[in-house]
């Protein structure tokens, strides 16, 4: 009946901001606070895909950043579970006030360094993303705890991290995939593409 308000629209109304949100995702940018270290919208959408939610699954969002990944998980089912961590105070706190902002205040955000902060977070989720802090020690310490089943996916952008997936890969199976995006941007009067940095995904399940 359309007298029942959708839950997504009356989170927004609480939080006293303005127009209804689309439920896919890849949302703008700048729907959400950050400070450059974002997943960005396209990038973001292919990660959520990748990451399958299906209703009532938990995710652990691993260096959560602006806590975009885990608002978009939350966002695609109601009664959703997430956890963000995230190493830097000030993010943490950005993270939870983007999720409040975007009518998802149940996200949990804890504060610390991957692998060490994962101890202690019962119960283990149905998914993992890896935005931040990927190293050999966090891959091993996810294929130790997580049971057989739970789908990870995994986006690196430097050299380093993208020898790590592509070792990573080799090892343990998957799908790896680059992408590779471009914008137009003006040329003096003219436009060219502006390249982002490719993004390498690993994606699996344990
Ligand atoms: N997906 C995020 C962006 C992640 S940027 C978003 O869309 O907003 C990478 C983040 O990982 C940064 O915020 C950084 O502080 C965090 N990070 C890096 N190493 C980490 C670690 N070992 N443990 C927890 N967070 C980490």
């Amino acid at each position: 009946p359309d007298d029942i308000a959708h839950p997504v629209a009356v989170g927004l109304e609480v939080a006293g901001n303005g127009p209804a949100l689309p439920l896919t995702p890849g949302l703008p940018d700048h729907f959400f606070d950050h400070d450059g270290q974002i997943t960005k919208q396209t990038i973001r959408a292919i990660t959520l895909a990748a990451l399958a939610p299906m209703p009532g699954e938990r995710l652990w969002d691993i260096g959560t950043g602006s806590g975009s990944v885990a608002i978009e998980w939350l966002l695609a089912h109601m009664d959703n579970q997430a956890v963000g961590f995230e190493q830097n105070a000030e993010r943490t706190a950005r993270a939870r006030s983007n999720a409040n902002n975007l009518g998802v205040d149940w996200l949990e955000v804890k504060q610390g360094r991957a692998p060490e902060v994962l101890n202690d977070t019962p119960p283990l989720p149905d998914a993992v993303f890896i935005g931040g802090g990927l190293s050999q020690a966090l891959l091993d310490d996810l294929w130790q705890r997580l049971p057989k089943g739970v789908r990870i996916v995994a986006n690196a952008v430097t050299l380093e991290s993208e020898a790590l997936l592509a070792h990573w890969h080799q090892q343990v199976g998957g799908e790896l995939l680059r992408l590779e995006l471009a914008n137009a941007a003006p040329i003096g009067t003219r436009r060219g593409w502006k390249a982002s940095y490719p993004i390498v995904q690993w994606r699996g399940v344990r």
